[in-house]
């Protein structure tokens, strides 16, 4: 399936990355990406910094694996929950103090409007609390901004966006019950 025909009913499903520290998060930042990507999200935004070694690490992987995520950074983090709003999109934050995830899928899932998934870092400003339409606790205890993307985002498509192809990659893994088997453009090869 087409992350195109995967989302068509929400036109976007961005994730908003907040509060990233350079000098401790690029790994999980980073992580924060291949989430919104592999699990159905069409754009990643890095707010409020730029870290050229988290956007060229998306990069590399979105030109090997395919897809076409936008990403950019940089933007003010509250400047784009505003224009997300003011554009008819809804805001969910991904907080354990929020609603649990069970109770307000289901009106996430039916409402039609584009959606902006904000994960942070350490402590999230009032601001997005406030901003949020939904603020949505994976469960009330702490973890992970990655654990509760990706589990937000699967129960979001129910699962569907474990089957996502990706357009335009250069590599394409065949499953494989041991060891790793890889086709590239020309070739197949295999490793184990
Ligand atoms: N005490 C922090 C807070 O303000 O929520 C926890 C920070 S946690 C290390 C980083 C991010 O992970 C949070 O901002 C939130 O987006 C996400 N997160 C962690 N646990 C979560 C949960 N149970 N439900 C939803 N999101 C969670």
């Amino acid at each position: 399936m087409a992350l195109s025909d995967l989302i068509k009913k929400y036109e976007k499903v961005y994730v908003l990355r907040i509060g990233h520290r350079p000098e401790r998060d690029k790994r999980i930042t980073t992580h924060v990406g291949l989430v919104a990507r592999a699990f159905g999200a069409n754009g990643f935004i890095l707010a409020d910094i730029c870290d050229e070694s988290v956007m060229q690490s998306l990069r590399k992987v979105i030109e090997r694996w395919g897809g076409d995520m936008y990403i950019e950074c940089g933007v003010s983090g509250k400047s784009y929950v505003k224009n997300w709003k003011r554009i008819g999109g809804e805001v969910i934050h991904l907080t354990m103090y929020g609603l649990h995830v069970d109770d307000v899928i289901g009106a996430i899932r039916e409402s039609p409007r584009p959606k902006l998934i904000v994960v942070g870092a350490e402590k999230v400003p009032p601001f997005y609390y406030e901003e949020a339409d939904y603020n949505v606790a994976i469960g009330n205890q702490p973890h992970s901004e990655v654990a509760a993307l990706a589990i937000f985002l699967d129960r979001l498509y129910q699962g569907r966006e474990l089957h996502l192809e990706f357009p335009n990659a250069r590599a394409r893994i065949i499953p494989s019950p041991r060891g790793k088997k890889v086709v590239s453009l020309e070739n197949t090869s295999s490793t184990r």
